[in-house]
């Protein structure tokens, strides 16, 4: 194992401890109202198995991903919990999730029908979530849809409705009115269904305030380290750190381009670190010419493009710089939402992109 280690061309640390107190600040602003787990897309790359086990050690007893198959292998890990499919169900998927104990959340009339024709066939209730769309037009039952369903109860029949919860367009923008608008709504409806729960508000969601909170918090982003409020000083603790190890380091002068492209020159002699990460690691091309590490004690910048499986780094800033040495692109002196921002993406498009070729590396939860 250690070995393992002190060759990996890049290492992926994943801190379940932080992730653990990033999920205790969420349930203290939530004040008391329980707080799931949104672990969809492998649980925002990271592992949905091992960030759901933390997660499930910590309190947390019910958990949202987006595709059957997902809530599937998370049940095979987690016997416990409840597990309910973002995306809804599709005709045929009935049996796979009957028998997986997983719970759909209803997005249209004709998924509500599929399900409440299974729980009739099977002569037993199905639990289930509703998804109401108050304002994203992505998913969710749709004014008209919501109103049949009012005035048509017995579409419910052989349901056993959990939830009922919607989803906000612009809760990272307080400012939005929006917001309020999509709260209203789901006020309204949420009164319709008293014999269920309400869920309203994802990380973001959490911070506009005990409106907003409803019966069960629905935080994915914050909890993997994703700063929930742009533009202000992230209250969450950093869950990844992304290392990789330069291969070679050389000298150049003002003559020399660096990279494909020959995008770069140098305005006179440099420092070049050649280090093993490139894009089909997941991180961005975009940060061509444009990115930066941290090496040594200092930020670094990326100079020429980032190719498959190298970037290089101008680091005549420290001189000690050697091969076999691991360089920071992620973590506390990088942080995910600086480096998204940089490549003109967003925290969690970076974080879901990350490869499947690091070594990764769980710090226990425990501690
Ligand atoms: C992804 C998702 C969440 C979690 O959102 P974050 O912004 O990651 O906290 C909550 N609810 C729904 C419906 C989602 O699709």
């Amino acid at each position: 194992m250690a070995s393992a280690v002190a060759t990996a061309p890049s290492v992926l640390e994943i801190d379940l401890g932080r992730l653990v107190s990033n999920y205790r600040l969420l349930c203290a602003r939530l004040g008391g109202v329980p707080c799931a787990g949104v672990v969809k897309a492998d649980g925002y790359g990271l592992g949905a198995v091992p960030v759901a086990e933390a997660l499930a050690g910590a309190g947390c007893t019910t958990f949202f991903v987006a595709h059957a198959s997902e809530a599937i292998s998370l049940r095979a890990a987690l016997p416990a919990p409840e597990i309910y499919i973002l995306n809804g169900i599709l005709p045929g998927e009935e049996d796979t999730l009957v028998a997986g104990g997983v719970a759909p959340v209803l997005s249209t009339l004709e998924q509500i029908e599929t399900w409440a024709r299974a729980a009739r066939r099977l002569g037993s209730p199905l639990p289930a979530a509703i998804h109401f769309d108050t304002g994203m037009s992505r998913l969710g039952l749709t004014p008209g849809e919501s109103a049949r369903l009012i005035a048509e109860r017995h579409r419910l029949d052989g349901i056993r409705l959990r939830y009922v919860l919607s989803h906000l367009a612009c809760a990272d923008e307080p400012e939005h009115p929006l917001n309020a608008q999509q709260l209203a709504r789901f006020r309204a409806i949420r009164a319709q269904f008293p014999e269920a729960r309400a869920s309203f508000a994802n990380s973001s969601g959490i911070f506009l305030g005990p409106d907003y909170h409803f019966d069960l918090g629905r935080p994915g982003a914050a909890l993997h380290g994703i700063n929930p409020l742009p533009g202000h000083p992230n209250p969450l603790a950093q869950v990844v750190h992304l290392q990789a190890r330069i291969l070679q380091t050389r000298e150049i002068d003002s003559a020399q381009t660096v990279g494909y492209g020959a995008s770069y020159r140098a305005p006179g002699p440099r420092r070049i670190a050649t280090v093993a990460l490139g894009y089909a690691d997941g991180y961005p091309r975009a940060l061509s010419s444009k990115g930066s590490a941290y090496c040594g004690d200092r930020v670094v910048p990326i100079v020429g493009r980032v190719s498959m499986d190298l970037i290089t780094l101008d680091v005549s800033a420290v001189p000690n710089a050697h091969v076999g040495q691991m360089v920071e692109f992620l973590g506390d002196h990088r942080p995910l939402d600086v480096v998204a921002e940089e490549a003109d993406t967003i925290g969690y498009e970076l974080l879901t992109q990350l490869g499947k070729r690091f070594h990764r590396i769980y710090r226990g939860a425990a501690g």
